[in-house]
């Protein structure tokens, strides 16, 4: 009964997408090809028996896109043109779209507020981090709200949204509309420890498995010289990125992180009650160890300076100096596999290390998000609501869900039985993920799912044991992720206020207590006084009162 319902309510959408369309043949056609596809039902009669007349092919809609992300990327590519994947997308659902972002600009988000300054001129506004921000500006009225286009022009996007509940009560705001497509990863295990096995066997010392255990292998490891230059030069302990330093506050147990964004610092306790976490008892305790092992050369002395993404490549491949890190199982087991590493380190083996905490609880923090709060918005000055969301929706559908993970077919993917198989052209890149992003426009944070399967195509045996090392713990080693909420227009004004203050001065005093610039002891009280005063607290009390309006959502 339930399949009959469905069809129908396929055909009649085809139906209204005839009609919408009725001047554009083309369209109709692939519109109705991606839902056929998309169901595997043969609604395709419809298609051949088109009674409409071939008319002219409308001339194509004109987009002006404002994506910035990463700090780096818009979605035109080195050479001035629309990156390959963006422009097949154009080609596929007739617009021609524009870059309106500057491409050399260093700060996203400040590229973002400019638009705001000027009203959002440009057609579609997205990027890294601007989920707060975008819903802000949508209860002034400054983006659209999709519900509506997407039931009558995004088949796609419909669908997948009814097949994941969980993402659309993410999606959906607290007056019951959808302003922006977010960014969905895939997969499950992310950021996970690795460890240098051939300076453990170089120095006869076992995988660590007590907070105990680790601490002397990381003393070790800076005092016994394992990569044997005569020089102590060791950093133990460090990270691509300052903030996954901090969360090694997750060793002491302590939480750092809500979900899978650093600016998320309010958790879940035991109890599904929210705290902050950068306020809590155990989090200064943590950070007294970290002054400590900061002190003693253990933690990257450049962590807080050191360009972001640069300590892999810097303190393995070209220096040989470091010793663990916490990062994403795939590109950080690739450096196994690095020739330029292996020419000048031919032992260098990294293998995964789980989690051991002082407090003797096991779990991983790091967890990849149902929904990111990156992705894109319809701006209420779009020329031509219908065609942004069309040009949406096809990063959705089957074609454009392939595109949008691999790239261009015959160039950086081709098909096998069904399945999209990376070339060797981007096989043998050092890392993939950066190479698609840069090269064809693939996986920038658009509102697109990913698929787990393009990572597992390029991880090394390490990687997929370290993955599976995490996996096999088991859903409770994983923490319970704060949800992304659904704020009302005030709640938003008030986050975004708290939030952005909150944050500034934490990062500044976290960072001053880890490296000794203030002392921890005599300046904790007066530090959470102040995270108060600028509305750690008040965040907590919006969550609390958001949690229980996210529950009720249907
Ligand atoms: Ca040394």
């Amino acid at each position: 009964m339930s399949n009959v319902k469905k069809h129908v309510s396929r055909l009649l959408i085809f139906c209204m997408i005839l009609v919408c369309f009725a001047g554009c043949k083309q369209k109709d056609k692939e519109t109705a090809g991606d839902e056929t596809k998309a169901t595997n039902e043969p609604s395709s009669s419809a298609k051949q028996d088109d009674p409409e007349p071939t008319k002219e092919a409308e001339p194509p809609v004109e987009l002006d896109i404002h994506f910035h992300s990463n700090n780096k990327y818009t979605i035109e590519g080195e050479d001035g043109k629309i990156l390959p994947v963006f422009q097949l997308a154009a080609d596929e659902t007739n617009v021609i779209v524009h870059n309106v972002a500057n491409p050399v600009a260093q700060n996203s988000n400040d590229e973002f507020q400019l638009q705001a300054s000027e009203q959002f001129p440009a057609d579609i506004y997205g990027g890294t981090s601007l989920r707060s921000a975008i819903m802000n500006y949508a209860y002034q009225g400054a983006f659209l709200p999709m519900n509506d286009l997407i039931d009558q022009y995004a088949p796609n996007i419909k669908k997948f949204l009814e097949e994941n509940p969980e993402v659309k009560r993410s999606l959906t705001a607290a007056d019951g509309n959808i302003y922006m497509l977010n960014y969905m990863p895939d997969g499950d295990v992310g950021r996970v420890f690795f460890i240098r096995q051939d300076w453990l066997d170089k120095l006869n010392l076992k995988m660590p498995t007590t907070f105990d255990e680790l601490e002397e292998v990381l003393y070790a490891f800076r005092n016994n010289d394992p990569n044997g230059n005569g020089i102590k030069d060791e950093v133990p302990l460090f990270n691509d990125k300052w903030q996954e330093l901090v969360r090694s506050v997750n060793l002491w147990g302590a939480r750092c992180f809500g979900f899978d964004t650093f600016e998320e610092r309010v958790v879940f306790d035991e109890n599904d009650h929210f705290y902050h976490a950068w306020t809590a008892d155990k989090f200064k305790e943590a950070l007294i160890g970290l002054n400590k092992w900061y002190k003693d050369g253990i933690i990257d002395q450049e962590a807080f300076t050191r360009k972001t993404n640069t300590a892999r490549s810097t303190l393995w491949t070209k220096e040989n100096v470091g010793g663990m890190t916490h990062d994403f199982f795939a590109s950080t087991s690739n450096f196994n596999h690095n020739e330029e590493l292996l020419a000048s380190t031919p032992d260098f083996n990294l293998v995964g290390m789980l989690p051991v905490h002082k407090d003797g609880s096991a779990w991983e923090e790091h967890h990849r998000a149902v929904a990111k709060p990156d992705g894109w918005a319809i701006s209420a000055n779009c020329k031509n609501p219908e065609a942004a969301i069309r040009y949406m929706d096809w990063f959705f559908s089957e074609k454009g869900h392939i595109a949008y993970n691999f790239g261009i077919e015959g160039d950086s993917y081709t098909m096998k039985d069904g399945k999209a198989i990376f070339t060797d052209k981007v096989l043998s890149q050092s890392n993939v993920f950066t190479f698609i992003q840069k090269t064809y426009g693939a996986q920038l944070p658009i509102g697109y799912k990913q698929t787990f399967d393009y990572e597992a195509q390029w991880v090394s045996k390490e990687g997929m044991d370290a993955f599976n090392l995490y996996k096999n713990k088991g859903e409770d080693f994983y923490l319970k992720r704060t949800p992304i909420f659904n704020l009302t227009q005030e709640e938003t004004e008030e986050y975004e206020a708290y939030l952005s203050a909150v944050n500034s001065y934490q990062d500044e005093m976290v960072v001053a207590f880890i490296t000794g610039k203030t002392d921890i002891e005599s300046n904790w009280d007066a530090y959470v006084e102040r995270c108060n005063e600028l509305g750690a607290q008040k965040i907590v009390d919006i969550y609390n009162v958001a949690y229980e309006r996210y529950l009720n959502i249907k």
